[in-house]
């Protein structure tokens, strides 16, 4: 008998205090593989978590087929008619190819609904319920998912990736097939997981540098010893409130002892890190404006307005870092970026040169934060807002911040834009004729994927206190479903790590 892989994606981070639910429209919009055979053409031979999945299938001599690619931005709760209409065909699709020795899942891993708090689980339950409990059904995760107990109890393996800022993409679902695969071929591959009660913003941790990197390469250590065949540590989404499972640790290795020792071992040591990984200073608003203010090196401050970083799930439309830097728009260079569509038509309206006040921001989330006004705004250039990223990690990839235009209030640079997704990249700047290196601030809206270009070219970064879905202070967030105790909400104790459990023999 022929062979036989089956491939589907579902893929969003759900930032809960975004207002604005996920719609239909924000997955035809960006990724969407509508079918089996587009998902296979599109990922094959790319650098991407499917085309890792499809890798490792064909090398091993299985066929491929599969339903739907569907991703979204991260933003605010997936509307669960996005969901139902995506198993709706996943599991039409799955029914018509059976029988499959393995079903390969790409999904986010923290991804909640209207009606849902585990929609992954709910994703991977369905699937299972199909495919009966022979088949192997095994998913690739991003870093900050939550990997619930349902989630794996519906599938033999989930991996995550292990690199923040995410570069292993395609690596990850190498690792999800391998370890079907190995189950196929018979040979033994226990599955231990447990969670740590914890979270950190986004900004507090990197893979590259401090505990969380000197832990992953403990890990890789005992992958390259042949202890463990393989593992995943996973930083839950902070701005997920449901009721999360916490940080999971999942290994996998030959035996259930050798499985859950290590997941111990690994989940102790991820306990450890917790004050650690809630990250550097903070900075107020008018703290990072004076240090830009002070500042002699020739190089920018860089304000990380990470709050409103549309990639944590934010909108985005926060332009409250302009009220700072107003009394100073006379004599400091400054580059600012905001999603507002109103004030690109009105900039179009006007023409280059035209001359006029803004109300700026605010719109899509007005619950976080307000319009801010800019008297005599020029409008200094327009654009259609598609350009190149520089990277690393999508280096040469095409980007579009939709129509936009650059307004000049004396001093200071306002990039209007239809979204502010790809702000990490000096190229988002750069490619409306506004050259970071030459500011004294720039403000960019990410949490920690813009550190590899901008270190090089800034005389300082300040994680800055500002509003927005994603805000760097977890404790002041309107969090009321994450169970207690749980770090940095209440003081936790070893005793409060989950013992390893194995939940699919
Ligand atoms: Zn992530």
């Amino acid at each position: 008998m022929n062979k036989k892989i089956f491939l589907c994606g579902f893929h969003q981070e759900t930032a809960s205090f975004n207002p604005n639910p996920s719609t239909i429209e924000d997955y035809t919009g960006y990724i969407y593989q509508a079918t089996g055979e587009e998902l296979i053409a599109v990922n094959r031979g790319k650098n991407t978590l499917l085309g890792g999945m499809i890798d490792v299938a064909e090398e091993s001599g299985y066929t491929v087929c599969g339903s739907a690619n569907m991703c979204a931005h991260s933003g605010g709760p997936v509307q669960h008619e996005v969901v139902d209409i995506y198993l709706k065909q996943v599991l039409s699709d799955l029914k018509a190819a059976l029988p499959v020795d393995a079903v390969l899942v790409f999904l986010h891993g923290a991804t909640q609904s209207d009606v849902s708090d585990d929609v992954c689980g709910d994703v991977l339950t369905a699937i299972r319920e199909v495919v009966g409990e022979d088949t192997v059904v095994s998913a690739g995760c991003d870093l900050h998912a939550n990997v619930t107990e349902r989630m794996m109890r519906a599938a033999d393996y989930i991996t995550g990736y292990q690199t923040y800022p995410h570069l292993d993409m395609c690596n990850t679902g190498k690792r999800a097939a391998m370890l079907a695969i190995r189950k196929l071929q018979g040979k033994p591959t226990c599955m231990a997981w447990t969670t740590v009660p914890q979270t950190a913003p986004a900004h507090g941790y990197t893979t590259t540098a401090g505990g969380l990197k000197t832990l992953m390469e403990k890990g890789f250590a005992m992958v390259e010893r042949g202890e463990i065949i393989d593992f995943s540590i996973y930083q839950v989404q902070p701005w997920l409130d449901s009721c999360v499972s916490g940080s999971a640790v999942v290994v996998a290795a030959e035996t259930e002892e050798k499985a859950k020792a290590v997941a111990a071992e690994f989940a102790a040591e991820e306990f450890a890190l917790r004050e650690e990984l809630q990250g550097p200073k903070l900075w107020t608003m008018a703290e990072t404006v004076q240090a830009a203010v002070d500042n002699t090196v020739d190089k920018p401050v860089v304000l990380v307005d990470s709050a409103d970083s549309p990639g944590a799930g934010s909108t985005g439309d926060s332009a409250t870092v302009l009220e700072y830097l107003l009394p100073h728009r006379d004599t400091m260079r400054a580059a600012v970026a905001v999603s507002d569509t109103a004030a690109v038509e009105k900039a179009y309206a006007l023409g280059v040169g035209g001359k006029a006040d803004f109300m700026l921001g605010g719109a899509l989330s007005p619950t976080l934060s307000s319009p801010v006004e800019v008297k005599d705004c020029v409008v200094k250039s327009l654009h259609d807002g598609k350009f190149m990223l520089e990277g690393p990690a999508s280096r040469g990839a095409e980007a579009d911040m939709g129509k936009a235009a650059v307004l000049q209030a004396g001093q200071l640079l306002i990039l209007v834009c239809g979204n502010c997704n790809n702000c990490k990249d000096p190229q988002f700047y750069r490619s409306v004729g506004i050259e970071p290196t030459l500011c004294r601030l720039v403000s960019v809206k990410a949490c920690t994927s813009f550190r590899a270009a901008y270190e090089p070219i800034s005389a300082l970064i300040c994680n800055t206190i500002t509003p927005g879905a994603a805000g760097v202070e977890l404790k002041i967030l309107p969090f009321t479903h994450i169970p207690a105790p749980f770090y940095p909400f209440q003081e936790t104790s070893a005793d409060q790590i989950g013992a390893p459990q194995i939940l699919r023999k």
